[in-house]
């Protein structure tokens, strides 16, 4: 069945002419949030593996994390060609000539590695960063830098302790868009103390900006994070299953037609997930997500307030 939005499957088939699956990496980075340069302790969701998908073990090179992540891909999904993705943690936060080592390795760990991701802090980016990072378009047909957004709200982004602000995305933002670069907004929805309103300002913010990906969060508890420690005191409360769907399917419609919608659920490993536990049942809530646009007769873009980004 054909999605109701933009997904980052179809996107990559059509931009590389076949099924590519993302490999994911643990570069051995750390967090400018997690180690006291900016804060302490991280975000409250972020987990001791960096918000990673676990499907690494961090102490291998980087050729040997990807070349195992791929002969699984290629077994389990048929994928043809594949993107290393630098996932965990910060993976700009080292000195440039570092990243480029490390990103060197990856390129070169295999001939059907056509892409590159690096998911990263906004603020945690340079000229000098973004242009190493662009030089990789002479050698990958896809290259695309990954930003921790969450929401437009400063205020839910210090309660998350997030220890950055939105105008610190919005320059990185305008530096990447200076250079051409791919690059995607990951949102979290139902942060603490956000209203469906400031929920849905995110999304017509990231419409008028004219992102050219966004992938979709919810606030989930993973094991060893603030926020499963704020969960086992009753301190806060995951958001009931059947309000998912429609909240997902609000953001989408607000979102630009052309925007790439990377994931509308992307968690971390549903063995670590403390709660919302319903989240481990990822497929069952794709479904519920594309019934829901079905049961409105709508798709992503059709309430947004954009004509042209
Ligand atoms: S910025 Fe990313 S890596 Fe750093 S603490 Fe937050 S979620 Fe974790």
């Amino acid at each position: 069945m054909e999605k109701a939005y933009r997904s980052y499957g179809a996107y990559l088939k059509g931009l590389l002419g076949c099924r590519t699956c993302k490999l994911t990496l643990d570069a051995g980075f750390s967090c400018p949030n997690r180690d006291g340069t900016k804060a302490w302790g991280g975000c409250i969701f972020c987990d001791p593996t960096g918000s990673s998908s676990r499907a690494q073990d961090g102490g291998e090179s980087i050729a040997a994390q990807l070349l195992d992540n791929l002969g699984k891909q290629r077994r389990r999904f048929k994928a043809r060609k594949f993107i290393a993705y630098f996932q965990s943690f910060t993976n700009t936060y080292a000195p440039v000539d570092h990243l480029k080592v490390l990103y060197d390795e990856a390129c070169a760990a295999h001939e059907d590695i056509v892409g590159l991701a690096i998911s990263t802090r906004p603020d945690c980016v340079d000229a000098e960063k973004l242009d190493l990072i662009a030089s990789y378009r002479e050698r990958l047909p896809y290259v695309s830098v990954e930003y921790g957004l969450q929401t437009i709200h400063d205020r839910t982004l210090e309660r998350i302790n997030r220890a950055e602000t939105h105008a610190d995305f919005l320059r990185a933002y305008e530096a990447t868009r200076a250079r051409g670069l791919d690059h995607c907004a990951h949102v979290v929805l139902d942060l603490p103390g956000e209203s469906w309103e400031d929920q849905m300002a995110t999304a017509d913010r990231l419409a008028e900006l004219g992102v050219n990906g966004v992938k979709i969060h919810l606030l989930c508890a993973m094991e060893g994070t603030v926020l499963a420690r704020q969960y086992e005191r009753g301190e806060w409360q995951p958001l009931d299953p059947g309000d998912y769907p429609a909240l997902v399917c609000d953001f989408l419609e607000r979102l630009h037609p052309e925007c790439v919608i990377h994931r509308v659920a992307g968690n971390g490993h549903h063995e670590h997930i403390v709660a919302p536990r319903w989240l481990q049942r990822k497929h069952e809530l794709m479904q519920r997500i594309d019934a829901e646009f079905a049961r409105r007769g709508t798709r992503q873009g059709s309430r947004c307030r954009v004509t042209r980004p």
